[in-house]
């Protein structure tokens, strides 16, 4: 296998607030997604590393934005997991504004990776950030994770569905099938979020 671009990540800090993100410089890919969807499996997957995810998920992270460096200087961006139960309402808002200005302001924002699961009907959460990206024109990859719960067909069909609502919703998204166990698409993932990153 060639080497990894991504299998440098390392962690930086995990902000609170958009002003404690290192400076808005260079280029970066955030990642995004309901909690539980499978992003940490994905971040590990994509870089190959097992403990980075850990690092996301310690205690109090888990709603924060979580920044991993990679060797060019270029940065992958966890945001905290949409939805989680024990959130306080207050938190919630918080975020809500957050992500909101993260993504309209953040100039070194080069793309979004979204992950759902493809066992799921796309969620509110899940509309609004494509919703969001397409109206910045931000490159967008929906990664429908937990594929191999799924067999090839219904995992077909659901990157069609998936496909068919962004069409429809006028959203420019790339859409593909994803499993962080089995390694589905796992490769062409990779291809794209480097892609992002050095457009
Ligand atoms: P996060 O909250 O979005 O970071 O989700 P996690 O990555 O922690 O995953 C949530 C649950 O889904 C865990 O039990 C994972 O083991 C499981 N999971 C994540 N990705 C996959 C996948 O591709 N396939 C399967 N079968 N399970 C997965």
């Amino acid at each position: 296998m060639s080497a990894n671009p991504l299998q440098h990540a390392q962690f930086v800090l995990a902000a609170h607030r958009i002003n404690q993100l290192p400076a808005d410089a260079g280029a970066e890919v955030a990642f995004a997604g309901r909690s539980n969807a499978g992003k940490s499996s994905a971040l590990n997957a994509l870089t190959g590393q097992r403990a980075l995810a850990r690092t996301s998920k310690t205690p109090g992270r888990t709603q924060q934005m979580v920044v991993f460096e990679l060797d060019q200087g270029t940065r992958l961006v966890d945001l905290p997991g949409y939805g989680y139960a024990k959130v306080p309402e207050s938190l919630r808002a918080h975020w809500r504004k957050e992500i909101d200005a993260y993504l309209q302001r953040r100039q070194s924002l080069r793309g979004v990776v979204l992950i759902a699961d493809i066992r799921h009907e796309l969620k509110e959460f899940d509309r609004q950030m494509l919703h969001f990206c397409s109206a910045r024109g931000l490159p967008c990859l929906l990664l429908l994770t937990k594929a191999d719960k799924l067999s090839r067909g219904q995992a077909a069909a659901a990157v069609e569905r998936a496909r068919g609502l962004c069409r429809r919703e006028g959203w420019d998204v790339i859409v593909q099938a994803f499993s962080s166990s089995a390694g589905t698409g796992l490769d062409a993932a990779r291809e794209t979020v480097v892609a992002m990153l050095s457009a």
